[in-house]
């Protein structure tokens, strides 16, 4: 909402939950989003608040249980895999020759404010260490 002051306030707003997120309307199409990639299994778009000047979300279409990567089971290592190479993929589709950073936020002491597992791809802009 507008009111929250920062994305970590929205972190340390969030309930960790295994209930339905704003990403489920965004792959049912139900609230529109700037969508820069799509498959059978993943989809990615942009943040709705873009902490670069390219960053982007990267998502399983089906949850199954990953409402974080600290939920992750010997089962989604397949999906897990393509996540990471959908980022690949978007990185280059983005022009990111020099470089990006992918960021997993786990959790409320990690940031995490969507209980969808998210990979997020930022770039076009020098990435600062450590991280806030
Ligand atoms: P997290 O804080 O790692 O859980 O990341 C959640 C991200 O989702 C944040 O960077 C938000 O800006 C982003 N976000 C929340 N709602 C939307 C939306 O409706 N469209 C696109 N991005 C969103």
């Amino acid at each position: 909402s507008p009111a929250m002051a920062s994305e970590k306030a929205a972190a340390l707003a969030a309930t960790p939950s295994d209930g339905p997120t704003i990403f489920d309307k965004i792959i049912k199409r139900e609230i529109p989003a700037n969508i820069v990639y799509e498959d059978e299994q993943v989809l990615a778009f942009r943040d709705i608040a873009p902490q670069a000047p390219i960053h982007i979300l990267i998502i399983p279409k089906i949850r199954d249980g990953l409402t974080g990567l600290s939920k992750a089971e010997e089962r989604h290592c397949e999906i897990l895999g393509r996540l990471l190479y959908t980022a690949k993929l978007v990185a280059k589709q983005e022009g990111l020759e020099d470089g990006f950073r992918i960021v997993i936020n786990d959790g409320p002491t990690g940031g995490q404010s969507v209980y969808h597992l998210h990979i997020h791809l930022l770039g076009g802009r020098q990435m600062d260490w450590p991280p806030g």
